[in-house]
């Protein structure tokens, strides 16, 4: 199959999309306006460092996010498109969690935000699933090989999150120091939940 040479780029396809949009009154005034803002104000990984840290000092809320994390998100404000039914993954020491959408970019909006460029590579999505200790070694997590990992499909029905094991060492820390210690990464798997 022959690639297109006379594609216009995204910006004035996206422009000419909206103005179509627009003059079929499809638009409401302020719509892209108020995705954008949402997109970059309110879809934050911070929102599921949150609920980690809250599930690792309270283990009925813990409890809770295990057996339904859309419900337990929501308690915490985290709810909405993307976010309508997700899925809690609990880390053990001797198991580890990594998510990946190999169809294309799949995330939990309200708690993990958009998808990082990484996450939507042709690269991770192939082979993650593959050779995960492999790929999650050349990301800079090496796991011990009695640990084992599981490879979880997040998909445009289930978004997953990842509850990293609490680092040692933490005892007695707040929620949002606790929150201050996962990040993105760690919500997906390819990284650890470790003090700075
Ligand atoms: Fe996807």
């Amino acid at each position: 199959m022959s690639t297109p040479t006379n594609i216009a780029s995204p910006k004035a396809r996206a422009e000419a999309l909206q103005a179509a949009l627009t003059d079929k009154g499809l638009m409401p005034d302020g719509a892209v306006d108020a995705v954008i803002h949402t997109a970059t104000e309110e879809w934050d990984p911070k929102n599921g460092a949150r609920v980690v840290a809250r599930a690792w000092v309270d283990p009925e809320f813990k409890k809770r996010l295990l057996e339904d994390a859309t419900s337990a998100c929501a308690e915490l404000g985290y709810e909405g498109i993307q976010g309508e039914y997700i899925v809690a993954l609990e880390d053990e020491p001797e198991r580890h969690n990594v998510i990946v959408c190999t169809q294309c970019s799949c995330t939990a909006w309200p708690v993990l935000g958009l998808p990082p460029d990484w996450y939507k590579s042709p690269e991770y999505r192939a082979r993650v699933a593959r050779e995960p200790r492999k790929v999650l070694k050349e990301m800079g997590l090496v796991l011990a090989k009695d640990i084992a990992i599981r490879v979880w499909e997040t998909s445009a029905e289930t978004r997953y999150m990842v509850i990293p094991c609490r680092p040692e060492g933490t005892d007695g820390w707040n929620e949002e120091e606790l929150a201050a210690l996962v990040t993105r990464e760690a919500l997906i798997g390819i990284a650890l939940a470790n003090p700075a």
